[in-house]
């Protein structure tokens, strides 16, 4: 822990951490010490893990990346946080992030953006760009993240590490400052499928009493059987028989070349490992972005309603009455980004427009849930691209919004269908800079997936 407190602020320009407490951190430390001496065998006891600054945290300050938060204290832990301490773990601090999770580059952050350690003139990808920099810049094994239309998967894809969005419901969202409650689920950031499986054993599983939508399905030891070939296999080809399905949408003129060519490189690889390579459809994938970009706002609209300088966050200091209080404490408190967003998803949701947009993008969503099933009808596992190219420079998207939206196009179908999806780094496109390839499982399925990036990697 002394030794990662240092790191971090060796290495403050990364725009890494948002809030360290090194007080907290050591007590933590020597407490994990004093089980560790009575005998206590905890799975992560003593693993100093850093935590995406949208899972509150009684030890320490939250933000969700807004000045909305400033200063904001909550009363008690999220429950993946909490779990992960049960385990043992230590926190070393709360990671950047762009605003309420809203955006691909974490530079829509109230407290700047963070930066990619392999080009730090470029992003980390988003949102969880903070978590992603943390983990690829060795300053914390691994760290927790959240996904809602890509953001575990793209920016663990843009600094080459390795992270895992469970099936929606897998992880209790208690604690999870809500962006679209339909979408967002939280998931781990480590270096390897190993280490991913070791925290997603401990942050899955049922949280009846206080959320409503996590799944009644008990808890998995994802470690259990990691090294075992997949039935039928041997030692030597341990992918033997595993059909790994090639969505052509997502192998298309989109997505650039080198991005494209460390990913065949590493289906080769896996063809050399005894998997099949099959040919699938899922030909609505155009249309999860007009959809996710309804959908998420929509729900953003509400969820954020109730930062209104009373009950949460900032209070403007001048204002006549209560209305002009609610639109100064919001203008003044939401950036951007976020304010456009509650604003198309005030719009898509009105009277008049509600049919036209909402209700569409939900029977769209519907629809590209079922074509991925009719695809796992050919195959096990869907493999492609993570994003259509490597990250880009800070700054490059600020100005054209709907390009950045553009660039979800790999990350949102699944999103949309509640599929676990993860990002295995497999080399390196334009610049040096990493590629991730992108694995898609259907439902509860995350085990499969980190087996067969285990087997890879
Ligand atoms: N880039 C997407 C967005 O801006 C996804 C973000 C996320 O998964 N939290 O909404």
């Amino acid at each position: 822990t002394q030794h990662l407190l240092a790191r971090a602020r060796a290495h403050e320009g990364l725009g890494a951490y948002l809030a360290l407490d090194e007080a907290v951190s050591l007590a933590q430390a020597r407490a994990a010490d004093a089980r560790l001496a009575q005998g206590e065998r905890a799975p992560l006891l003593g693993v100093p893990l850093a935590h995406k600054d949208v899972l509150v945290t009684k030890d320490f300050p939250t933000t969700a990346g807004s000045k909305m938060l400033q200063g904001y204290r909550s009363p008690f832990d999220a429950t993946v946080v909490a779990r992960l301490a049960a385990a043992g773990a230590v926190t070393l601090g709360k990671l950047n992030c762009d605003e309420f999770a809203m955006g691909s580059g974490n530079d829509n952050s109230a407290y700047g953006p963070a930066r990619n350690p392999w080009d730090t003139t470029r992003v980390p990808g988003g949102s969880s760009g903070g978590s992603a920099v943390a983990v690829a810049a060795r300053l914390v094994p691994a760290a927790t993240g959240t996904d809602t239309g890509g953001s575990i998967r793209q920016p663990a894809s843009f600094t080459g590490i390795t992270g895992i969005k469970p099936t929606y419901g897998r992880c209790s969202r208690y604690g999870l400052i809500a962006y679209a409650s339909s979408l967002d689920q939280a998931g781990p950031m480590a270096r390897s499928a190993r280490d991913c499986a070791l925290l997603l054993s401990v942050m899955a599983g049922p949280d009846p009493d206080r959320d409503s939508t996590s799944l009644d399905r008990p808890a998995e030891d994802y470690t259990r059987g990691l090294d075992d070939p997949l039935p039928g296999a041997t030692p030597q080809r341990p992918l033997e028989g595993l059909r790994i399905g090639l969505p052509r949408e997502f192998f298309g003129a989109g997505c650039a070349d080198d991005v494209l060519a460390p990913i065949r490189a590493a289906l080769a690889e896996c063809e050399r490992l005894g998997a099949v390579l099959v040919d699938i459809a899922l030909p609505r994938t155009e249309l999860a972005i007009p959809a996710y970009y309804i959908i998420a706002p929509a729900e953003a609209s509400s969820n954020l309603s109730r930062f209104d300088g009373v009950k949460f966050g900032h209070r403007a200091q001048d204002y006549t009455d209560l209305l002009d209080m609610y639109k100064k404490s919001r203008s003044e408190g939401f950036g951007p980004e976020v304010q456009r967003r509650i604003l198309i998803g005030t719009y898509v949701l009105s009277h008049g427009y509600y049919d036209a947009y909402y209700l569409k993008a939900q029977q769209i969503r519907r629809l590209i849930a079922q074509d991925f099933q009719a695809a796992f009808q050919h195959c096990d596992v869907i493999a492609g691209p993570v994003a259509p190219t490597v990250a880009w420079a800070i700054g490059e998207k600020t100005a054209d919004p709907v390009a950045a939206y553009l660039a979800d196009i790999y990350t949102l179908p699944a999103s949309l269908a509640g599929l676990p999806g993860m990002s295995v780094p497999v080399g390196f496109g334009r610049g040096g800079m990493p590629v991730g390839l992108q694995l898609i499982g259907n439902y509860f399925q995350e085990a499969r997936l980190l087996g067969v990036a285990h087997h890879y990697q």
